[in-house]
């Protein structure tokens, strides 16, 4: 009230200093307050945006049912919001020690880089920490990622996990050696300590690979379980904004659960097409690969099939029991894998039966498999599991030559020639056409 009495005495007349005084801190006053307005507006935008892009990036991971498919799903999103330049993804392949890495520039008409980076190439403390991410609870329910903290929904709280002072200081720091987003709702203080000291390790692999200056690194993790990473660069030394932190940081966490889910997913897939017992494919996984190399088969394609069975197996089960009937079997699977080239596919399709698809073999090819599975099966040293006497297979070869020959029609023949192979004394390979001669 007292301001605006005096503005009226100054406009209106009576003046003097103190009404200049007055007035410069009554104009300050009120320039300031349009500025916090217009800051805060800024801020509320900003927060705004923020959020629609991590919905954007929440919704297209709900949606990605491979890991390609989550990283195709955050990339893009995540470079435009942040302003960053490029976007780099560096995953640890499920059981293996290599670093899948897609790197991908925000520069229209710029392909996107996808290389592999070995472990080994990695100082010990990545290939130390770097871990597959755990398989999720089976329970269902919301994924729990570490300490049972279910996978957070995007909050305006975001601020309580990453301290603005902190941020201004790492990404300060981040022009120098690179910067760092803080994970949140982590594990412990030193789980996210690792993880980070990780991260940006990998930030520097890329720095050195790729020629980057400026980045902000957020880890892939679970628990003391460090997946890879996730790193921002931009051309020029500009700090980091907070938005971008906090955005990579939602984004790196979310990403960790996605790629979890989608490992668990394949790992399911995968188990549900392994026979358990010898680790060869099963019949469900043959059955597929035939239906997919049948419908994009070239009439040029050939293939051909081996059928193999246990001679006389109930043998070795009432001898010496199922259990080492089981390690007999197991034996015998490796000894088939063994035989077989890398590009054959060969399958436990029930009980003590086996197959193996031979694609585009060269002429005599079938049978010379056939011939070494039955040498290698028939030479194995089972005196350690208690059975002393010889076990032997027998072999049906098909190959399929005539034009137009389903797969499956291919795999009949060999069963015929498979059960030539019985008839004619066990210990065998036979091959289809000699069979049809004799029937
Ligand atoms: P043939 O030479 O005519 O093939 O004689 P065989 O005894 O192998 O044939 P048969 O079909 O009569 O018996 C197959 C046996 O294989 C019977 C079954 O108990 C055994 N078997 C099937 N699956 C398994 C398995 O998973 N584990 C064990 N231990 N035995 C199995
Ligand atoms: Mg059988
Ligand atoms: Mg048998």
């Amino acid at each position: 009230m007292l301001v605006a009495n005096r503005l009226v005495e100054f406009f209106i007349g009576g003046g003097g200093f103190t009404n200049l005084v007055l007035s410069i801190a009554v104009v300050g006053l009120a320039s300031s307050a349009v500025l916090n307005a217009r800051a805060s507006g800024m801020d509320v935008e900003r927060r705004h945006f923020e959020t629609e892009s991590f919905g954007r990036i929440m919704r297209a991971l709900s949606r990605s049912v491979s890991p390609d498919a989550v990283v195709e799903a955050i990339v893009h999103e995540l470079g435009t919001a942040t302003e960053a330049d490029h976007v780099a993804v560096v995953r640890l392949r499920p059981g293996s020690s290599v670093l899948d890495v897609t790197f991908v520039s925000m520069l229209p008409g710029t392909p996107t880089s996808n290389t592999v980076m070995p472990l080994r190439q990695l100082d010990p403390i990545e290939t130390r920490h770097l871990r597959e991410l755990p398989r999720p609870q089976p329970s269902g329910g919301p994924m729990r990622l570490v300490d049972g903290a279910p996978t957070p929904i995007w909050r305006d709280g975001m601020a309580s996990a990453v301290d603005p002072a902190a941020v201004e200081n790492e990404a300060t720091h981040s022009i120098r050696r690179g910067g760092r987003a803080r994970p949140r709702a982590a594990g412990s203080v030193e789980d996210d300590a690792r993880a980070r000291e990780v991260a940006d390790r990998i930030a520097y692999r890329l720095q050195d690979a790729y020629g980057l200056r400026n980045t902000l690194a957020a880890p892939l993790q679970s628990g003391q379980a460090i997946a890879g990473a996730i790193v921002l660069s931009r051309r020029t030394s500009d700090i980091w904004p907070e938005t971008a932190v906090r955005l990579l940081n939602s984004a790196a966490f979310e990403t960790s659960a996605a790629l979890a889910r989608v490992y668990s997913y394949q790992a399911a897939e995968s188990e549900a097409r392994t026979d358990q017992l010898t680790q060869l494919p099963n019949r469900r996984y043959f059955d597929e690969y035939c239906k997919l190399l049948a419908s994009r088969r070239r009439s040029s394609d050939r293939v051909a099939i081996l059928a193999v069975d246990v001679d006389l197996f109930k043998g070795v089960n009432d001898a010496h029991g199922h259990q080492v009937g089981d390690q007999v079997l197991k034996s015998i699977a490796n000894a088939i894998q063994a035989s077989v080239r890398e590009e054959d596919v060969p399958v436990r399709s029930g009980g003590e039966e086996f197959l193996v698809l031979l694609r585009n073999p060269s002429e005599g090819i079938a049978l010379e498999i056939g011939e070494r599975i039955r040498q290698n099966v028939r030479e194995m040293d089972l005196t350690d599991l208690g059975v002393p006497d010889r076990v032997t297979v027998s072999v049906g070869v098909a190959s399929g030559q005539e034009a137009g020959e389903t797969i499956d029609e291919i795999a009949e023949r060999a069963d015929r020639a498979l059960y030539a192979a019985k008839r004619t004394g066990r210990d065998r390979v036979v091959e289809a056409w000699q069979a049809d001669l004799d029937q």
